[in-house]
Order: C-alpha cells, then sequence, then structure tokens
C-alpha cells in the first residue's frame, strides 16, 4: 500500500516558503517551517512589490488570493516614460484584469508575508533556525541546524532564497556564485499623501539617461513605493559616504521630471535600502531524491518583470499541490514531476528579466534616445503582448492539481 507524505521540512519563511508551506497545510501535510531570522518582526520587514495577474491566480489555488488582495491597491495602467517626463508608452491593465479573472496589484511585503504567515500558522514555523547540513537515506531526510539541533520529515523544501545554503549541498558547494546584474535597487517606502503628487492605480516606469531608472507607484493613500535603479557607471557618481543615501539619490535624479525629487526628498534616510541585483543563469537541477528547491533557491531572476515573487509563489502553489497527493515511495519521481512542470516558465522568465535589464544599462544620450524611440514604436504593441503572452501563458493552469484545491473556488 503506497503512504501519503507524513512531513515536510521547509527551509525559509520567505514568499516561497510560506506559499508552499501554507499549500501543503491545506491539504493537511504536516510541516515545519525553519527561519534563520531570530525575531518574527523581521520577516515582517521590507517594503513594497508588485504582484502581477499570475501570482493572483496561483494564489486563488490555495485559497489565499482575496486575502492577498484585500490589502492592496490595484494597478489599472503600466506606464513608461522617459527621464524628460514623455509618455513612452502606457498599457491598460483593467483589459486583463477582466480577462484572466485576476488583478494586478502593489502591496507591501509585509502584507503578503502576514496572510501567508497566518495560513501557516506561527506554531508551524521556528524562528532562529538556519540550517547548515542535510543527508538523505531511503526513509527520509535529516536536517541540521547551527545551534546543533536536527529535524527528520519524508521531504525537504529548499525555500532559502538566493544563496540557498540548501543549494550548496546539493551541489557539493561546488556552484558559481550568483551572477551580477549591473546595477542596484534602491527600494525605499515613502509617506508621500496626494493624488495629484501620485495618483493611485499606475505603476510608473522612467528610463533615463546614465544609466538610471526609477520605478513608482501608490500603496494608499498615504504611501509611495518607488525603486532607484543605478547602473554601476551610474552608482560611480553617487557619493552616499560624502553624503546621506537620500541627497546622493537626490543629486543623481536631480534632473528628473517631478515628483521624483519630491519622492526621494520625502523618504526616511533608514528607510533607503540598497539591494545589488543578481540571478542565475537558468540550468541544473532542482531536485536530488527527497530534496528540492523552490522559489529564487531555484531561479532566482533580476526584478526586471517584477516576477520572482510571483514565480516563487507558483512554484509553491504547484509543489504543494503536487506534493499532497504524493506516496512517499514516489517522492523523487513527484519531485521531478514538480521540477519538470516549471522549469521552461521559470527560465523564460529569468531569460526576458535579465535581457530587459540589459537595456536599462544604456548610458549615452544617442543610444537612450534610440531606446525610446523603439519603447514608444513597441511597447504599447510587441513588448505588452510578449510580456502578457509570458506572463499568462497557460503552463499554470495545465499543472496537475489535487481535485479538492481545484474545486476550491
Ligand atoms: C529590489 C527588488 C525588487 C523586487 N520586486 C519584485 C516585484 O515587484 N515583484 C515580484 O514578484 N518580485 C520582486 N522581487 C523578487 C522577490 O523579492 C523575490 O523573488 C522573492 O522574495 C523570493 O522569495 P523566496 O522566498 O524564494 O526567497 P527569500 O525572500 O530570499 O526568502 C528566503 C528566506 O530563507 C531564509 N534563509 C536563508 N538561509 C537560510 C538558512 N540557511 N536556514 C534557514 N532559513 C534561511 C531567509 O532568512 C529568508 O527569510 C524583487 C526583488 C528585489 C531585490
Amino acid at each position: 500500500m503506497m503512504t501519503a507524505v507524513r512531513k515536510a521540512l521547509v527551509i525559509g519563511a520567505g514568499i516561497a516558503g510560506l506559499t508552499t508551506a501554507a499549500g501543503l497545510v491545506r491539504q493537511g501535510v504536516e510541516v515545519e517551517v525553519f527561519e534563520a531570522r531570530t525575531a518574527p518582526g523581521q520577516l515582517l520587514s521590507g517594503g513594497g512589490f508588485m504582484l502581477w495577474h499570475n501570482a493572483f491566480l496561483a494564489l486563488r489555488r490555495i485559497g489565499l488570493d482575496e486575502a492577498v488582495a484585500a490589502d492592496a491597491v490595484r494597478m489599472r495602467y503600466h506606464e513608461f516614460r522617459s527621464d524628460r517626463g514623455r509618455r513612452l508608452a502606457r498599457w491598460q491593465l483593467d483589459r486583463y484584469t477582466a480577462g484572466c479573472g485576476a488583478p494586478a496589484c502593489a502591496l507591501r511585503r509585509s502584507s503578503l508575508h502576514k496572510v501567508l504567515t497566518e495560513a501557516v500558522g506561527d506554531h508551524r514555523i521556528r524562528l532562529g533556525s538556519r540550517l547548515t547540513g542535510w543527508s538523505q537515506d531511503a526513509d527520509g531526510v535529516t536536517v541540521r541546524f547551527e545551534d546543533g539541533s536536527t529535524a527528520r520529515g519524508d521531504v525537504l523544501v529548499g525555500a532559502d532564497g538566493l544563496r540557498s545554503a540548501v543549494r550548496a549541498v546539493m551541489r557539493r558547494n561546488f556552484e558559481p556564485p550568483p551572477r551580477y546584474a549591473g546595477y542596484t535597487a534602491w527600494q525605499a517606502i515613502t509617506r508621500l499623501p496626494g493624488e495629484q503628487v501620485v495618483p493611485t492605480g499606475t505603476f510608473f516606469n522612467l528610463w533615463g539617461r546614465g544609466g538610471l531608472r526609477f520605478l513608482y507607484c501608490r500603496l494608499n493613500e498615504n504611501e509611495v513605493y518607488w525603486d532607484a535603479i543605478t547602473s554601476d557607471r551610474a552608482a560611480g557618481g553617487i557619493d552616499t559616504m560624502g553624503s546621506t543615501r537620500r541627497a546622493a539619490l537626490g543629486a543623481a535624479y536631480r534632473a528628473w521630471p517631478e515628483p521624483v525629487g519630491r519622492i526621494i526628498a520625502s523618504t526616511d534616510e533608514d528607510a533607503i535600502l540598497p539591494v545589488s541585483i543578481h540571478d542565475r543563469p537558468p540550468g541544473g537541477r532542482w531536485t536530488q531524491g527527497r530534496v528540492v528547491l523552490v522559489g529564487d533557491a531555484a531561479h532566482p531572476m533580476t526584478l526586471n518583470l517584477s516576477q520572482g515573487a510571483g514565480q516563487a509563489i507558483e512554484s509553491g502553489v504547484v509543489l504543494a499541490g503536487l506534493l499532497g497527493r504524493a506516496s512517499a515511495e514516489d517522492l523523487p519521481r513527484t519531485l521531478a514531476a514538480f521540477e519538470a512542470s516549471r522549469r521552461g516558465r521559470a527560465a523564460d522568465m529569468t531569460t526576458t528579466s535579465w535581457r530587459i535589464g540589459r537595456l536599462g544599462l544604456v548610458h549615452g544620450s544617442l543610444l537612450c534616445g534610440i531606446r525610446d524611440l523603439f519603447m514608444r514604436a513597441a511597447f504599447d504593441t510587441i513588448a505588452r503582448d510578449q510580456s502578457y503572452g509570458l506572463m499568462l501563458d497557460d503552463r499554470l493552469e495545465r499543472t496537475p492539481i489535487p481535485a479538492a484545491d481545484r474545486n476550491a473556488r
């Protein structure tokens, strides 16, 4: 007789780990999540971001789309502009929302974490547990933590992000480090009320000369989320040693149209967090026996498509769905099926996102002018159709899911 998967160990309480765990809890699989950070408050830190329609379609499969959307602001337009304020393209998102039945939203990361954490249950999340190693045998997986403790389960889910320790053991520490993209994202949330300053419902995406970009959108009536993306060459001129980050970014973007200067000037110095952007070129296995990688641990991508979390959610939902009906004896095959169903889509996202990032590295005025012309000619048509073709292709829908979840809504 086949035995069901009794216990899953999930490493990392980020978006991928919590989504996988929430999907498993929903199907009655025993799950324990181990998170290296020590304070629950730290898990709730972090800025805002975009979740596109596909993320909500995936969340719907584990019954969480409405809870996440409740604390998010629905985006109606995605608008591209030059650093002279000229509109290059404007995507109307309502028609896609109506077409696929799920919104695109901006939200605080902490809001998503709160919904996911509640779905998993605090008692299933062990904080201050940093994985240092794992081993597997015919009956299960044993994981070891920094404090000397161990845990054992049927399956190990490595959801521990870009520099995954689970992945490092899988690769026997023999893998190049993540690939640096050549730019930094300085992200923050600022208090800036005023519809006339930043209108609700538009995601603004500004592309400038000198390797600079600037993204912003309203999160609620008082707050605005923004991301200043600076190439290495541009960053050479951003002096954060001699002045504050706010002042240095204010100087770098001083010639840009409002509200860019106003947004930067309104931001608390401590709220501005620079993150250097990395991914991994697609390739290499995500599974080994009873061990599987998910989210950034498996398929880290640059931020240009705003899809890293969306793909982490998709992968978590699909993995949980497959594990919920897997037999313990057949685990390696189930995990391999998971990888096969997700690999192509995640790789396409990673590659497309990387290419878009290269466009942002253009510095000179002439090349940027050509890029503006290209964006004006192609972004409202070809680029939008390609982007949506990828985002809403049918690979997620084709993935087998358990009947219980299929009937969930
Ligand atoms: C600037 C920026 C903007 C972005 N904007 C968007 C966006 O708009 N939309 C979008 O969809 N995506 C966006 N992304 C991508 C998105 O943030 C990531 O893809 C997503 O957070 C990945 O989630 P994860 O759970 O896989 O990894 P992580 O969020 O990195 O979570 C991993 C967790 O594992 C824990 N951990 C690590 N090592 C261990 C260990 N050894 N033991 C135990 N626990 C461990 C960590 O503490 C962490 O909590 C953005 C990324 C950046 C950098």
